[in-house]
C-alpha cells in the first residue's frame, strides 16, 4: 500500500487513522455482525453513532443550546435554495459575492425573492475580500449571506461583515473545523463535509432555533424544510448514514488532537510554510491579497501556463496529486485541509524549490 499526498479541493484527504479504524469495523461493527452501511438508521447502534457525532461536534465548536445541528443530504448546493425558501420572509436578502460558490448561492436566491449583491470582488477575479464594514444592507433584508472561505480563489473572511443587526448566513464548506468559530455570531453555518470533514454526501447545518419555523415560502418541498429535519433529529428519512459515521470518527480525531484551537495553530504553521515560500520564490507566486489568504486553499501560478502544466505533471509523478487549479482559474491550487499532514506541505515546498532551480 502506498498513499500519495492528496491536495484535492474536495472530496479531499481524510485522516489515515480514521480510514484504518473504518476498515477494521467494515465487516463487523462492534459485535453487531454487520457494517454500518448495512445497518438500520433506526437501530440502537446507529442511534448511538449519530448522537455521539452531534455531541462531539457540539463540544468541538462550542455550539450553544439554542442552535440545532442537522445532518442533511443534497450537498452545499442544495442549501443555496433551502436557505431562501426557509428564511426569506420578506423575500429580500443581501449577498456578498466573493467567488463562484457565493455567486451560485446568490443566483439561486433570485429564484425565490429579491437577492441583492451588496459587495463583490469580481472586479479582480475574486482575489480579495471586499470591505464589509459599512455595506448598504436594506433594512428589511431577511439575512446577509457570505461564503466564508472561497475554495476556488483561496480567500477567507478574517473578520465577519457588519450585518447591521441582520442574521448572518455562512457557507463554511471549506473551512469548517479548521479553527474555532463564535457560533453565536451566525444564524446559520453550513458546509458540505467533503472538504474538511468526511465523505461526500453529508451537509452539516448549524441553525439558530428561532430560524426554524413553519413559515416557509409556498411550495417548499417537505424535504427542504429545516423544521422537518430538526423535529425528526435528522432522521425524517434515511440519512447519509455511513457518511455521518465517518464524520463522527473525524470529530473524535479532532478532539484527540486538542480541538479546534490546536488545529488552528497547526493549520497556520502548515499554510505558513507554503506562503513563506511563495513570498520569496522567483518562479511561483500566490494570487491572493496577503491579508485575505485562506489557510485551507492556496492558489499559485508561475505566470506561464505551459510551465504551470509542466509543474502539475511533474508534481503528480513525484506523488503530489490534484494540484491543478480550478478549471475556471487555471494555475495551481494546494488544498491543505485538517487531514493534510505538515510533512505533505514541507515535501511539496522542497519539490517546488527543486522545480524552480530546474526551470528558472
Ligand atoms: C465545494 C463547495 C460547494 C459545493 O458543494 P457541493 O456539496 O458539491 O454542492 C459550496 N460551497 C463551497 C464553499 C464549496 O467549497
Amino acid at each position: 500500500m502506498s498513499r500519495i499526498y492528496n491536495f484535492s479541493a474536495g472530496p479531499a484527504v481524510l485522516p489515515e487513522e480514521v480510514l484504518k479504524e473504518a476498515a477494521e469495523e467494515m465487516l463487523d461493527y462492534r459485535g453487531t455482525g454487520m457494517s454500518v452501511m448495512e445497518m438500520s438508521h433506526r437501530s440502537k447502534a446507529y442511534d448511538t453513532i449519530i448522537k455521539e457525532a452531534e455531541a462531539d461536534l457540539r463540544e468541538l465548536m462550542n455550539i450553544p443550546d439554542n442552535y440545532r445541528v442537522l445532518f442533511l443530504q443534497g450537498g452545499a448546493s442544495q442549501q443555496f435554495a433551502m436557505i431562501p425558501m426557509n428564511l426569506m420572509k420578506n423575500k429580500k436578502a443581501a449577498y456578498i459575492v466573493t467567488g463562484q460558490w457565493a455567486k451560485k448561492a446568490y443566483q439561486e436566491a433570485k429564484l425565490y425573492g429579491e437577492a441583492i449583491e451588496v459587495a463583490s470582488s469580481a472586479d479582480q477575479t475574486f482575489s480579495y475580500i471586499p470591505d464589509c464594514s459599512d455595506l448598504d444592507i436594506p433594512e428589511d433584508a431577511d439575512y446577509v449571506y457570505i461564503c466564508e472561505n472561497n475554495t476556488i480563489y483561496g480567500t477567507k473572511f478574517w473578520s465577519l461583515p457588519n450585518t447591521k443587526g441582520h442574521t448572518l448566513v455562512a457557507d463554511l464548506s471549506s473551512c469548517i473545523l479548521s479553527e474555532p468559530v463564535d457560533v453565536t455570531k451566525y444564524g446559520i453555518i453550513y458546509g458540505g463535509v467533503q472538504k474538511n470533514i468526511g465523505p461526500a454526501g453529508v451537509v452539516i447545518v448549524i441553525i439558530r432555533e428561532d430560524l426554524i419555523t413553519e413559515d416557509v415560502l409556498p411550495g417548499t418541498p417537505t424535504m427542504l424544510r429545516y423544521k422537518i429535519h430538526a423535529d425528526a433529529e435528522s432522521l425524517y428519512n434515511t440519512p447519509p448514514a455511513y457518511g455521518i459515521y465517518i464524520c463522527g470518527k473525524v470529530f473524535k480525531w479532532l478532539k484527540n488532537r486538542g480541538g479546534l484551537a490546536a488545529m488552528k495553530e497547526y493549520n497556520e504553521k502548515k499554510a505558513g510554510i507554503l506562503y513563506d515560500f511563495l513570498d520569496e520564490s522567483r518562479l511561483f507566486k500566490g494570487t491572493v491579497r496577503k491579508e485575505d489568504r485562506s489557510l485551507m486553499n492556496v492558489p499559485f501560478i508561475t505566470g506561464n501556463q505551459e510551465l504551470d502544466a509542466k509543474f502539475v505533471k511533474e508534481a503528480k509523478e513525484a506523488g503530489f496529486e490534484n494540484l491543478k487549479g480550478h478549471r475556471s482559474v487555471g494555475g495551481m491550487r494546494a488544498s491543505i485541509y485538517n487531514a493534510m499532514p505538515i510533512e505533505g506541505v514541507e515535501k511539496l515546498v522542497e519539490f517546488m524549490k527543486k522545480f524552480e532551480a530546474e526551470n528558472a
